[in-house]
């Protein structure tokens, strides 16, 4: 007999990435992992590059130097910030630091499928409630929750909503919220609120009960590099350090993201460049008879079908041309598709396959 695998393992489903099936000698246009479509700074590269000579030796187990740029970045204390190898491992530390068997997660229903998962490793009981609108909805998550409710998990915004919750209502949610819960942000997408409309939620970590958390995958382009961090209150650190795989941010890694954070104006131009691309891509989608295009706070864009069959048809209708987006059965969207912002000649050629899909015969 050979060994068996511990009852987590077994009842977990494998997190699957990618589909990438596509015809032989068709050019891919891989839209469906929410990637950056700026190339790297070679400044940022150098940055990487001089570490890496150094990398026989272990990385500083602390990310001073990196805690020190992301506090300086946006005024935060630097004591109260965990670095991680990207915001998933964070995630997953965060539940293993703070979740066991049996407690109750709440998440809103089309959050990323990785907040079940880390919630189900913990062998936490998890909660999917309804959203509105593509929108969550905090009413429902109130309704939810409890007194012995551990955790509630969401993504602001959402993937692959697009949508953004404003300030005022995480506020409200957390002020309804029982102190015992931690109410745990994921801000992947937090740079790409437009203009005015976002405003930081760092200050909402003081009152003990939240963690925001942040990613260098998605607007700093970083994704290769595993970086992310989260903003905790200090007993948030210190136990979520425990648990934690110690010198899990390599030093290349560090150095680049480091440089990186300092380079605002940067990553300020990467964002309005994204988002001019953005908008010319929803402007050609609307209208369209068969496909309905969400606003999008994000690097990507939710594009919603007439049913499950029809997104079907589209994917693909557009992975015979090389066109590879992200179906969304899981998160309960089986009529959605998710499109990532590419290159502005990417997302031309992907809006005139979808416009030729749509005046195709059905
Ligand atoms: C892409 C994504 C992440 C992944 O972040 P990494 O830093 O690459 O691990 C986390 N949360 C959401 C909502 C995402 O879409």
């Amino acid at each position: 007999m050979s060994p068996a695998p511990s009852r987590r393992a077994n009842d977990l489903p494998r997190y699957v990435h990618s589909d990438i099936p596509i015809l032989p000698g068709v050019e891919l246009i891989q839209l469906s992992h929410n990637e950056s479509a700026i190339p790297m700074r070679p400044t940022w590269m150098e940055a990487a590059i001089r570490v890496a000579g150094a990398a026989v030796a272990y990385p500083d187990v602390e990310c001073k130097l990196l805690r020190q740029a992301i506090a300086e970045t946006f005024c935060l204390d630097n004591q109260r910030i965990v670095c991680s190898a990207g915001l998933m491992e964070c995630l997953q530390t965060i539940a293993l630091a703070w979740l066991d068997p049996g407690d109750k997660v709440v998440i809103p229903q089309h959050a990323f499928v990785f907040f079940r998962q880390v919630a189900k490793l913990a062998g936490a009981e998890v909660t999917l409630v309804p959203e509105h609108d593509l929108q969550v909805d905090i009413e429902n998550i109130l309704e939810a929750v409890d007194e012995s409710t551990k955790m509630v998990i969401l993504a602001n915004p959402g993937n692959p909503t697009g949508t953004y919750l404003c300030k005022e209502r995480i506020v409200e949610l957390h002020s309804r919220l029982p102190s015992a819960t931690l109410l745990v942000i994921d801000e992947a997408y937090g740079e790409f609120v437009q203009g005015g409309r976002y405003q930081p939620l760092f200050d909402l970590t003081d009152s003990g009960n939240v963690i925001v958390l942040r990613s260098f995958s998605k607007m700093y382009g970083l994704a290769g590099f595993r970086v992310g961090w989260a903003y905790c209150p200090s007993a948030v650190v210190e136990y979520t350090r425990r648990v934690q795989v110690p010198a899990i941010v390599s030093s290349v890694a560090q150095a680049i993201a480091a440089v990186a954070v300092r380079d605002q104006a940067s990553v300020h131009s990467f964002k309005l460049e994204m988002l001019a691309i953005r908008r010319g891509f929803i402007d050609r989608l609307k209208g369209l008879p068969r496909i309905a295009p969400v606003e999008s706070e994000t690097n990507f864009v939710l594009l919603r079908a007439k049913s499950e069959t029809e997104a079907v048809n589209l994917d693909e209708f557009l992975r015979q041309r090389g066109i590879v987006l992200r179906r969304q059965m899981a998160v309960g969207l089986g009529d959605c598709l998710r499109a990532t912002i590419g290159t502005g000649e990417q997302m031309n050629f992907v809006a005139s396959a979808i416009v030729e899909w749509c005046g195709k015969e059905r």
